[in-house]
């Protein structure tokens, strides 16, 4: 073990070393991005284990991700071995989620409490405005969620808020009853899980001396990134001395400058402060970048130069220039996507990197629908980190195998899973009664089902409830022999079988997100609709399934791995050779509701230096001339980081860009502004869609189908429907709420 180390030792930079083997106070390791600071947390552990005499169990390293503690147990395994295992790496927020089913019958609480996410979180909320009778515009619960947020990351719990201003009275209520909506639920919101760890800890001095003796080493990587209850949390676990157990040594790694978290409260003031916090703390500064080449590096340092108020700092490299940056301009969000499978191909053809070494960067998780669209047409393996895939979801397979069963009646798979969803009645036996039938009688099940008063040994309800599915069934194949597409299909599959009401009565919040989810299903079935005039209920299944059927994209050979696609927020303190930064456009990347903000704008300049500085030896960037949001073409124009990357370290190709049509167009930016939505929302799907408002006569413009005339409305709300005649384009029938139209 002694050579290990001395090799261990012998492979870092003065620096480094030092504080690998600094002993005693706190140590702050502030640092550029690539600099070593993962490696150096990573290396210390190593060093604490073999040769200070430091027991597994005493360590606790906290990372930001959790894919980042797998890793950096992987690092220390390599290093000590399986005696790894007993240290504890997580997240803050797993490690809270430990303590706490730990401990929680100290708080009155199961150990078995469910966490809810921000989406949940936000759905709960807005459930307690809803009973509180708030005004929904007023009180959007979104955004009393994300205040009610602010203030656990504050430490101010419901009990210690004391509004002052009106509106903050209705904050103070709305804070209660959703705690106490959170308390019958046996559930927790994500910022519970630190608030509540904090509290034990104050509140119960024998939980946190347990704690203070076990862990005798706290380490922290991304410490730019914690917020002020994380800070205290660390406070609490190292301990001051003043008890009986002397404060455990802590050592914090990061980097101001890429400090991308401010939403969630986070604050650089934790590392700029952290030396008057801890009087006699060692600060430590690393400067040279081993990760990426002179050029990426450059391109990064000048970007994040235009900051203020940052520290400067002199990160250097002796790698190579590198090759160009390359950039290219795409006509859209397809060509783009389109474009980039394309140099991953010609990258990977050339036989220097395999698909895990390439990543594909973008600025919110849904860009990734396009990608994943594109990639799976051309058969490049990937994979989505972070985010469940849209059609893996359960209501999303659920609606689907509806429709795979009035195309198909034979799908049998299809048709045991949405037998009894929703419950109807037809248990397991019922089922096997069915299937024994078909079986003596050699028919299908399908059949089966049809002929069950032939059956026999079934329950009159379970004979009733199988008619009245059948009659179900029945119903929607007819629909379709009537000409019904897939989109009016789904909604009435939705709304017949009752799936859609009970989730809407569901008092889970979980349930409000599926229904997001159906909404978009039925807009991918009204786009499908647009695209392809007269297709089919089983065209529509073939393309969905083809996107859907991601998992059985044959990987190619088994160390090539797969091209890695995630949100620049997934991607901090991540590498990878190969990088693709995606839609750099004003309104995209900055993001909308950061560009009249000067802070705000910051802090996507931080990430934008985030994703250059990801990249080892190529990086590749791009943005679209016209992208679609809301269901419209958008001109953004290009990104103000691009104007910022030194030129000569980028090599553009592309289209010429169009210029933007001057009437008919216009940007996301003045759309939202036009309609009034909150830009804070960007990421719903046409569930957040308005729907408008025609009336016969109207000229309108549809995205597929260009200019036409209404000709007949019907329905209102949510169902309302417009007849609208595009000439030469044929007369078409289109659900408003899903249609790509604007009224001229
Ligand atoms: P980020 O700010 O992005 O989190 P970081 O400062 O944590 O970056 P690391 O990820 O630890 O940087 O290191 C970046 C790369 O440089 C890694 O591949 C690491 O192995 C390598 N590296 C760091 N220090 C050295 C060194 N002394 N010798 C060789 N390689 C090194
Ligand atoms: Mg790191």
């Amino acid at each position: 073990l002694g050579r290990e180390l001395d090799r261990m030792l012998a492979s870092l930079n003065g620096p480094q070393r030092q504080a690998v083997v600094h002993e005693g106070g706190p140590l702050l390791i502030v640092a550029g991005a690539g600099s070593g600071k993962t490696r150096v947390l990573a290396h210390r552990i190593a060093y604490l284990l073999g040769a200070r005499g430091t027991q597994p169990g005493e360590i606790l390293a906290i990372t930001f991700t959790n894919k980042a503690a797998g890793e950096m147990k992987e690092r220390v395994a390599t290093l000590v071995g399986p005696r790894a295992r007993a240290m504890w790496v997580s997240t803050f927020h797993s490690m809270c989620v430990r303590i706490l089913r730990a401990e929680a019958g100290k708080l009155g609480m199961k150990s078995s409490f469910t966490i809810y996410d921000q989406g949940d979180s936000v759905r709960l909320m807005t459930m307690v405005a809803r009973d509180l009778d708030l005004d929904a515009k007023r009180y959007p619960g979104r955004s009393l969620a994300a205040q009610v947020s602010n203030l656990k990351n504050e430490l101010i719990d419901e009990e210690a808020y004391v509004p002052g201003t009106a509106p903050e009275k209705v904050l103070a209520e709305a804070y209660k009853l959703y705690q106490q909506r959170l308390r019958q639920a046996h559930a927790m919101d994500f910022d519970d899980l630190i608030m509540t760890t904090v509290h034990l800890l104050q509140a119960f001095p024998d939980v946190a001396e347990h704690y203070r003796r076990r862990f005798r080493h706290v380490l922290v990587d991304e410490y730019q990134d914690t917020n002020h209850a994380q800070y205290v949390l660390v406070r609490e676990l190292v301990g001051t001395g003043t008890g009986p157990v002397p404060p455990a040594e802590l050592c914090v790694v990061g980097d101001a400058d890429q400090s991308i978290y401010a939403f969630r409260g986070a604050t650089i003031r934790n590392i700029d402060e952290f030396e008057r916090d801890y009087p006699q703390a060692t600060t430590i500064l690393l400067e040279q970048n081993y990760r990426s080449t002179q050029r990426i590096l450059r391109a990064a340092n000048q970007v994040i130069s235009k900051n203020t108020g940052r520290r400067p700092k002199n990160l250097w490299t002796d790698a190579g220039d590198g090759e160009l940056i390359e950039g290219y301009v795409a006509e859209n969000e397809h060509d783009e996507a389109a474009w980039v499978a394309e140099q991953i191909d010609a990258l990977v053809d050339e036989g220097t990197v395999k698909p895990k070494d390439i990543a594909v960067f973008y600025r919110t998780n849904n860009a990734s629908r396009v990608f994943e669209e594109v990639f799976i047409r051309v058969g490049m393996p990937y994979k989505v980190v972070g985010g469940v895939r849209f059609y893996e979801r359960k209501e999303v397979r659920d609606a689907l195998a509806y429709l795979k069963v009035v195309a198909n009646p034979a799908d049998v798979v299809s048709l045991r899973r949405v037998i009894n969803t929703p419950k109807r009645g037809i248990g397991e036996r019922a089922e096997a009664c069915i299937e024994n039938f078909a079986d003596r009688e050699r028919i299908a099940f399908a059949n089966a089902l049809r002929r069950c008063s032939e059956v026999g040994e079934l329950a009159t309800r379970s004979l009733k409830a199988i008619q009245e599915f059948v009659a179900l069934l029945e119903e929607f194949e007819q629909l379709v022999e009537t000409g019904s597409g897939p989109a009016a299909l789904l909604e009435s599959i939705l709304d017949r079988t009752g799936y859609l009401a009970e989730l809407q009565a569901s008092t889970d919040p979980q349930d409000e997100g599926r229904v997001d989810n159906l909404n978009e299903l039925i807009s991918v079935a009204a786009e499908f609709e647009a695209a392809s005039p007269g297709g089919t209920v089983t065209d529509f299944l073939e393309q969905v399934s083809l996107v859907a059927d991601a998992d059985q994209i044959p990987v190619a050979g088994d160390d090539a791995g797969v091209v890695t696609m995630m949100t620049l927020h997934t991607a901090k303190g991540l590498e990878f050779p190969v990088v693709f930064l995606t839609g750099l456009e004003d309104g995209v990347f900055p993001h909308l509701r950061a560009l009249g903000d000067p802070r705000e704008l910051e802090e996507e300049r931080r990430l934008a230096y985030v994703g250059i500085t990801r990249a080892q030896q190529r990086l590749f960037i791009s943005r679209a001339t016209v992208r679609t949001s809301w269901g419209q073409p958008a001109y953004n124009p290009p990104s103000r980081f691009l104007d910022e990357l030194p030129g000569d370290t980028v090599q553009w190709a592309g289209k010429e860009p169009a210029p933007a049509p001057s009437t008919g167009y216009r940007s996301a930016q003045q759309r939202v502004a036009a309609t009034g939505l909150s830009t804070g929302g960007l990421r719903g799907g046409a569930g957040n869609r308005a729907v408008i408002a025609v009336d016969v006569g109207d000229r309108v413009s549809h995205d597929a189908f260009g200019l036409g005339t209404v000709v007949e409305v019907s329905g209102a709300g949510d169902k309302a429907q417009a007849t609208v005649d595009f000439g030469s384009g044929g007369t078409k029938r289109l659900v408003l709420r899903y249609a790509p139209l604007v009224k001229l």
